[in-house]
């Protein structure tokens, strides 16, 4: 399958997730063609700071395959992993990550709010810049996760 396939299966899972009460966000870890891990953001459900979809992914698939090495695997995110998770990204050693929706894209679009993560991203280098590659790829439904969640908070 191609990057925006495995994108576009995450946004799926963001949107779904935001249905029943979860954050705007999804991850999978794939290798060889296979998903070996699957995350959906779960802070406000578990009362889990560190619940982020990537980290619960990046777990599962550590678990799935009894190791903490990644590095035959590519990380797929629903948005823009934040630096915690990008933290944990690197000691899993995964080898690439591919994401939809921008941090910015997010706040432009839906006003998605999120302070801390944007400082954190301001310190970060460019994604081409890094060791691990971290790469953007243009899927036509990458927001549609944050117009979800920007119906939930236009009904409260
Ligand atoms: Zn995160």
């Amino acid at each position: 399958m191609a990057h925006e396939q495995w994108l576009s299966l995450t946004i799926e899972m963001a949107v779904d997730n935001v249905k029943s009460g979860g954050g705007p966000f999804a991850a999978i870890v794939v290798r060889d063609g296979n998903i070996i891990g699957k995350g959906t953001n779960q802070i406000h459900v578990l009362h889990d700071p560190s619940a982020h979809a990537e980290l619960l992914a990046i777990r599962e698939a550590c678990a799935t395959l009894q190791t903490i090495d990644l590095s035959d695997c590519i990380l797929y995110a629903s948005g823009e992993p934040c630096p915690m998770c990008l933290g944990a990204a690197y000691w899993s050693s995964v080898g690439q990550i591919y994401y939809a929706c921008g941090k910015q894209d997010a706040l432009e679009e839906t006003g998605f709010p999120n302070p801390l993560d944007r400082y954190f991203t301001d310190q970060k280098l460019p994604g081409d810049h890094r060791l691990v590659p971290f790469i953007q790829v243009t899927c036509q439904h990458a927001l549609a996760p944050f117009y979800e969640w920007q119906k939930t908070t236009e009904q409260k």
